[in-house]
């Protein structure tokens, strides 16, 4: 049985014993005084049943009623109850009794009793309190047997209800446990219609992220080796070979040329896994100051003066942007460098600045080979890369964190055969005139 089915039937056995309880409790109590009140206009009216008889002559022994009729000179009894009469006698003074009440009777048992003043004499009715109890005792009876029965009937029905409801949890439990080996085709539909239902579906989508997530890191460690391993061997055979005196002396300068620049190559590697696990855990400060926007974008195109960059700056001269000025010129760099990359040789490509509303927009824009739509949200993903890239694929996750820190909007439209273009909006809380 499953701990959940444990739990609906501990609920429900406390729920009923409560019930119970409960019951017996306000029976007791309120039935037994109900029902006291009753006997008791029960036996006023017998008083007065008595006195009538009396009355008229007609024998009141006859009466279904048991006590005594006392007189200033004498006292009877009415009906059989000598006993009763005898003891309620012996243990109270006539005159001092109630009109109603009760009083125990020397064998044990306990009475009722009604006393009724008339012109005859006072009439005192009793009557067994045994009733009482029976009435007590029957009702006590019927609710334990609803409590049987209650039992009887809900515990198989809580077992298949606990079943079906446990159903769906235990296999999002088993589906989760698959997932943690690495199983993401676990199965996890779930029909319920209810909150179950929508779990599975945040599992679901908790999988496809942690499976794209998976293959990204694998995709990661089968780059990170390959564009390791391809300059640490060009390193390793261009010593081994000017150690060996393999390279004629005039070319030792070239090789060595092409060492360093694949160091560098490593080195840019390793600082931009670096800077981008730093932005994204937060440990990033950016250094903010007043720069010149326009100044900042000149130098920017100029970088690339070789490369054939239009650009179109139609803005005022004075604009002083509030940012992390190197930051930001590494945002440019990246959206030009990858125009470069993915467009063909000296196809067009544009830097231009729009003022819309309050809002700057710097963007760049290219002729080159586009972006598929279903690709767009994932190019700003650690990893993601072109096959012809030949980068990691961290320049766009560093520039989205950039641009995060900032606060500034950015963004990419593309089609795919047409071209790109990268843009970031600065607001106007950022800059001023
Ligand atoms: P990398 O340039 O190292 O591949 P990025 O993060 O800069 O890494 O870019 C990720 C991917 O986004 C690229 O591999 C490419 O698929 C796509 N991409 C970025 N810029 C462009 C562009 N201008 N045109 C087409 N694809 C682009």
């Amino acid at each position: 049985m499953g701990k959940i089915t444990k739990k609906l039937i501990k609920n429900f056995l406390i729920i009923m014993i409560v019930i119970i309880v409960l019951s017996s409790f306000i029976s007791s109590f309120f039935l037994s005084k109900f029902y006291m009140e009753n006997q008791f206009t029960q036996l006023k009216i017998k008083c007065e049943n008595v006195y009538d008889s009396i009355k008229d002559g007609t024998p009141y022994r006859n009466i279904d009623a048991n006590g005594i009729l006392i007189t200033k000179d004498s006292a009877y009894s009415i009906g059989r109850s000598r006993m009763a009469l005898m003891s309620f006698l012996h243990n109270n003074d006539i005159n001092s009794i109630k009109d109603k009440g009760t009083f125990n009777h020397p064998m044990g048992e306990k009475y009722l009793y009604s006393r009724l003043d008339t012109d005859i004499g006072i009439i005192v009715i009793f009557e067994n309190t045994k009733l009482t109890s029976d009435y007590l005792r029957v009702i006590n009876i019927v609710l334990s047997t609803v409590f049987l029965m209650g039992l009887a009937v809900f515990i198989p029905f809580i077992l298949i209800f606990g079943k079906n409801f446990t159903r769906p949890i235990l296999k999002l439990q088993k589906a989760s446990y698959d997932i943690s080996k690495g199983n993401f085709k676990a199965d996890m539909t779930i029909e319920t219609g209810d909150e179950i239902e929508e779990l599975s579906l945040s599992l679901k989508n908790m999988t496809k992220r942690l499976e794209e997530k998976y293959s990204l890191q694998r995709d990661f460690i089968a780059n990170v080796s390959h564009d390791f391993k391809t300059p640490l061997s060009i390193i390793r055979n261009y010593s081994e070979a000017i150690k060996d005196g393999l390279v004629p002396l005039d070319e030792v300068k070239e090789y060595s040329k092409d060492i360093i620049e694949e160091v560098d190559k490593l080195n840019n590697l390793v600082m931009d896994i670096l800077e981008l696990s730093k932005l994204q855990e937060n440990k990033f400060n950016l250094k903010l100051e007043n720069f010149n926007l326009y100044n900042f974008l000149n130098s920017s195109v100029n970088k690339f003066k070789n490369e054939v960059i239009d650009f179109n700056f139609n803005i005022s001269k004075d604009i002083l942007v509030y940012g992390d000025k190197a930051a930001l010129e590494r945002v440019i760099n990246n959206f030009i460098d990858n125009a470069i990359k993915f467009s063909p040789n000296s196809s067009k490509i544009e830097l231009y600045v729009k003022c819309n509303n309050d809002d700057i927009i710097i963007t760049v824009k290219d002729n080159g080979i586009g972006i598929e739509d279903k690709m767009i949200d994932e190019i700003w993903n650690r990893y993601y890369k072109h096959s012809q890239s030949g980068g990691m694929g961290l320049g766009l996750p560093i520039c989205s964190e950039i641009l995060k820190l900032h606060n500034f909007r950015y963004g990419a439209n593309s089609k795919p055969g047409l071209g790109s273009e990268f843009y970031f909006i600065i607001s106007k809380d950022y800059y001023s005139k």
